[in-house]
């Protein structure tokens, strides 16, 4: 028997065992025969009989009435049960109805030997772009969406809504995978035009993964929307459209496994170096901070950026000792420099952290005693959250940046405009200090209207709640100019310094000092 098939002869029989009138009848009967036996069983019994058998009526009359009251109609029901599968904005099925679809989809597909693909697809920014619209057009953006969304599939494909931005594609019956990419650029081409507003236009475009079934191999559903989603990251991060999971992804994860050895050794010989980027006041034309990046001197392939290993870190549970490893050596070089170069000056070296060690119940504990046993001030110290880590974990970290800010430490919220943040939420974080609007909208100033009008709305959000405002990646003078004209007075890019090692920084530091002489 199919799964599709067990599942129906399992609410068959739910449907039975909450029936009022089926308890009825089974308390009656049950009464009847206790009734009929209990004479026979002992002449004394007769009489008792009878109670038995009128309690037994009055409880199952009871038993149905309660049922009947507590257990809502079939109309109902099939109405919950719509709510429940269903996303009500869209009226396409939601992960739980997804979860159903997909399911019978692969039991079609290994019946019929076929292939099924999953297209998984994530509206690009869409969160931020919702926040400066307002909640009202993001409903139609997402509605509009999800119109395109059908009308670029097949009649016999089904589309869902998985999550606030996240659609899924089901595409059954398939002979061979071949025809997927020729869909998703199907729906790309949906979305090529803008959607109309009434605030004006906005152009809003899908990433989109693809992974699918193999003939050969049994595939599980979770698996298939975890590849499909792998690809979809991929696809976004490259900007390419879409992505189709593939053997290279695989091997990838197979990298990923044996860079985290090769890193956990790197850590243990200290292989890993801590460069430093200057943040400058342009309104002063001096240094307002300076960033910690951690580098790998990998043997045989130079110096390597934490893109090319903070996955495998976090994977192999090294986080938490790269972490500190950062840490120990920022806070101690900030010590020499900040007493050579800037006794008196307010600057402070800031330092990314991440997830796992604002995790650790001890973190609060640990920077102080380090701070403490290197004897830096801690206002000499900025900590960086990025911004998807302090959405994910806001409600356990708040207290946490109550007390760093106590004790003097500042507070950063990291590539800003690529996550969740809503704009409402900044509210409860009145004791960040710093907001740095990611590269990615710096980069896109000088080609975007819409990245303009984001950075504007987002540098009046900022000023409302008292927070400063870094610009990350600043490479050409345009993007300067345009950034200036907001009023962002603090800027780090390449168009300033790249990150360098502090052999190098000291060098430049040392340039400075002569050059005032
Ligand atoms: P981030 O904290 O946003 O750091 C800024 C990144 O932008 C750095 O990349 C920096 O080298 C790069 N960058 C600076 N100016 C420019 C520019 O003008 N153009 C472009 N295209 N890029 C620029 P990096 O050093 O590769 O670090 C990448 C990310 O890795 C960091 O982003 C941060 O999230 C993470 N990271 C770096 N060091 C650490 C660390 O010690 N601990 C943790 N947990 N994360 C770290
Ligand atoms: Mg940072
Ligand atoms: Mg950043």
């Amino acid at each position: 028997m199919d799964s599709s098939g067990r599942r129906d002869s399992d609410r068959a029989s739910n449907r039975l065992v909450r029936s009022p009138w089926l308890i009825m009848a089974a308390g009656l009967t049950a009464t009847a025969i206790a009734f009929a036996l209990a004479p026979r069983i002992h002449p004394d019994v007769a009489h008792t009989g009878e109670i038995v058998a009128l309690t037994g009526i009055i409880v199952s009359l009871l038993c149905a009435l309660v049922t009947r009251l507590l257990v809502p109609s079939s109309a109902s029901r099939d109405d919950s049960r719509r709510r429940l599968h269903h996303d009500e904005l869209t009226d396409l099925p939601n992960h739980t109805g997804l979860d159903v679809l997909l399911e019978e989809a692969l039991a079609h597909t290994r019946r019929n030997r076929k292939v099924l693909g999953v297209l998984y697809c994530d509206l690009d920014r869409f969160r931020i772009i919702n926040e400066s619209i307002g909640r009202e057009a993001g409903d139609l953006l997402i509605k509009e969406a999800a119109k395109r969304f059908r009308s670029g599939i097949r009649g016999s494909d089904t589309v869902s809504r998985v999550a606030g931005d996240e659609f899924v594609v089901l595409s059954g019956d398939l002979d061979n995978p071949g025809t997927l990419p020729q869909i998703a650029r199907q729906i790309l081409q949906e979305f090529a035009a803008p959607v109309a507003l009434d605030s004006g236009d906005v152009l809003i475009t899908p990433s989109i993964g693809i992974a699918h079934t193999h003939p050969e191999t049994p595939t599980e559903g979770r698996l298939l929307l975890a590849e499909a989603r792998a690809a979809m990251e991929r696809a976004r991060e490259n900007r390419i459209g879409f992505a189709v999971f593939d053997d290279e992804q695989r091997s990838e994860a197979r990298t990923l496994v044996d860079t985290g050895e090769r890193l956990r050794g790197a850590i243990e010989d200290h292989d890993l170096h801590v460069f430093y980027q200057p943040i400058i006041d342009v309104e002063h034309h001096s240094l307002s901070a300076i960033e910690a990046l951690v580098r790998w001197n990998r043997p045989g392939r130079g110096w390597v950026a934490p893109e090319g290993f903070l996955d495998a870190a976090a994977g192999a549970g090294l986080m938490a000792s790269l972490g500190e490893m950062v840490l120990k050596e920022a806070i101690a070089q900030t010590l020499i420099w900040s007493s050579t170069y800037w006794p008196d000056l307010d600057i402070a070296t800031t330092v990314n952290i991440s997830e796992r060690q604002l995790m650790d119940s001890t973190f609060a504990d640990q920077i102080e005693e380090l701070l403490s046993g290197i004897g830096l001030d801690p206002r000499r110290l900025t900590l960086e959250i990025s911004e998807d880590v302090v959405v994910s974990q806001l409600d356990r970290s708040l207290d946490l940046f109550r007390r760093l800010r106590a004790s003097g430490i500042r507070l950063a919220i990291d590539d800003f405009g690529t996550g969740q943040t809503s704009l409402s939420w900044i509210e409860r974080l009145d004791m960040i200090d710093y907001l740095k609007i990611d590269q990615t909208f710096v980069n896109g100033l000088t080609t975007s209207s819409v990245n303009l009008a984001i950075v504007e709305a987002i540098v009046s959000m900022a000023r409302a709640v008292d927070m400063e405002v870094i610009a990350e990646g600043v490479e050409t003078v345009e993007q300067y100019h345009l950034l200036r004209g907001l009023g962002i007075t603090r800027m780090q890019g390449y168009l300033f310094e790249a990150p360098m090692r502090a052999v190098d920084f000291e060098a430049r530091m040392e340039q400075e000092v002569l050059s005032s002489v």
